[in-house]
């Protein structure tokens, strides 16, 4: 069941602006891309339903979600590998539905890069070009230009198997680039880099971007990235669009309990509301919030809090929980703090490293929520 956020912290999906550092000229009279109820369905079985969203000229989106979700069929579809069952799909102003994959004028990079073994890196490169019956020197300028961009002029000689993943992983982006496509599609780019070259990479790929404004949609298991990356983020759920927003406004206004849980962490708290400004919880805790809430005495529902708006107190202390500390570990100069509510519920926690004596393990403290903070959904089907 999708069960929307009911607070007064309503999830707007605001849209952020294109990067400013991509100059209005690259943009001018480009449209982006229109994506307007697209559905599709394997052997009678829905993958995508009525999907809409749009992405600014020079916009990056990422696709997020969890696994079967839809992801992938959405941008088989945008590049036209598959014809969605129904809906439209626009770029730059022109209809997509009756235009061939290679007409369509969108370069691709998969997550294992596709690179062609036999071919040298500048060969890759040229390869879309060829295709085209590109005469010889110009090619060999518009490869040199993407080596330029990528940072790879000494590898143009290179077998695909003499280059390291992330610099694979390049030359795929220079290649979807070299034919001056009006988008981009990456399916897991990064994916199979380790953790340090693939924020580099990142880093690389936002620079790139940015410089050429191109219109760019990003499908992504990893939220971190998408965050890093993305102007937009569309989160996925069994075929539909949960929500769409900036990276922000998905973390601190999460329309539903299902984009609250996968952008972050979120501790969940089954909670009666007792009076509009209160609530009990599990093992009968009662919560003051301080503010007046529109349900009605009696309502269950589901309240959530983030690992960092939860604090330590002494137990007892006025308006917290009481909750037992299992165990802190350090993460940076915050410490994340795992501790368990009396009926069993496990919280997480992230305080600073310098809290003062730090509670043994076992030992009751008073859990603090910043009551500001939280959110409140429906109770879930298991309550
Ligand atoms: P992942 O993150 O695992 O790649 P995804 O979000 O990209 O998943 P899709 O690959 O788009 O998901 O799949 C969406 C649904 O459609 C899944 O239930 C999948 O099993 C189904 N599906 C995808 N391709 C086909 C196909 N060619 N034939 C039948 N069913 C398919």
């Amino acid at each position: 069941m999708v069960q929307r956020q009911i607070t007064e912290n309503e999830g707007t999906a605001i849209e952020t602006s294109t990067n400013e550092a991509t100059s209005a000229s690259v943009l001018a009279n480009r449209e982006g891309l229109n994506i307007k109820k697209v559905s599709h369905a394997f052997n009678g079985v829905a993958a995508l339903q009525d999907v809409s969203f749009e992405v600014e000229a020079g916009q990056v989106v990422a696709l997020l979600g969890p696994s079967g979700c839809g992801k992938s069929t959405l941008l088989r579809g945008i590049a036209g590998l598959l014809i969605p069952d129904r809906g439209e799909i626009k770029l730059d102003g022109r209809d997509l539905r009756r235009v061939p994959a290679r007409g369509r004028s969108i370069g691709m990079v998969f997550q294992n890069y596709a690179l062609f073994p036999h071919l040298t890196v500048a060969e890759n490169i040229g390869y879309g070009l060829a295709c085209r019956r590109m005469p010889r020197a110009k090619i060999a300028t518009q490869v040199a230009e993407m080596l330029r961009l990528v940072r790879l002029e000494s590898f143009a000689k290179r077998l695909p198997r003499e280059l390291s993943g992330g610099q694979q992983q390049r030359v795929a982006v220079a290649r979807a680039l070299a034919v001056n496509p009006s988008a981009l599609l990456l399916d897991e780019p990064f994916g199979a880099l380790d953790r340090g070259l693939r924020a580099q990479v990142q880093d690389e790929f936002i620079r790139l971007q940015r410089n050429l404004g191109i219109t760019t949609v990003m499908v992504t298991h990893d939220q971190e990235e998408a965050q890093t990356v993305a102007d937009k983020l569309v989160v996925m759920n069994a075929g539909r669009v949960e929500q769409i927003g900036s990276p922000e406004v998905l973390y601190d206004q999460p329309a539903s309990l299902f984009v609250n849980g996968f952008l972050g962490h979120a501790n969940k708290f089954k909670a009666t509301v007792t009076n509009p400004s209160s609530l009990r919880l599990a093992a009968d805790q009662e919560l003051q919030l301080g503010r007046e809430l529109s349900f009605r005495p009696g309502y269950q529902l589901t309240m959530t809090a983030r690992p960092e708006h939860l604090s330590i107190a002494p137990k007892g202390e006025k308006n917290t929980l009481d909750a037992r500390w299992i165990r802190a570990a350090p993460l940076g100069h915050m410490l994340s703090v795992d501790l368990e509510l009396p009926e069993g519920t496990p919280v997480k926690a992230l305080i600073e490293r310098n809290m003062g004596p730090r509670p043994s393990p076992g030992s009751e403290v008073g859990l603090r929520l910043d009551l500001n903070s939280v959110h409140f959904y429906p109770k879930e089907n298991d309550q």
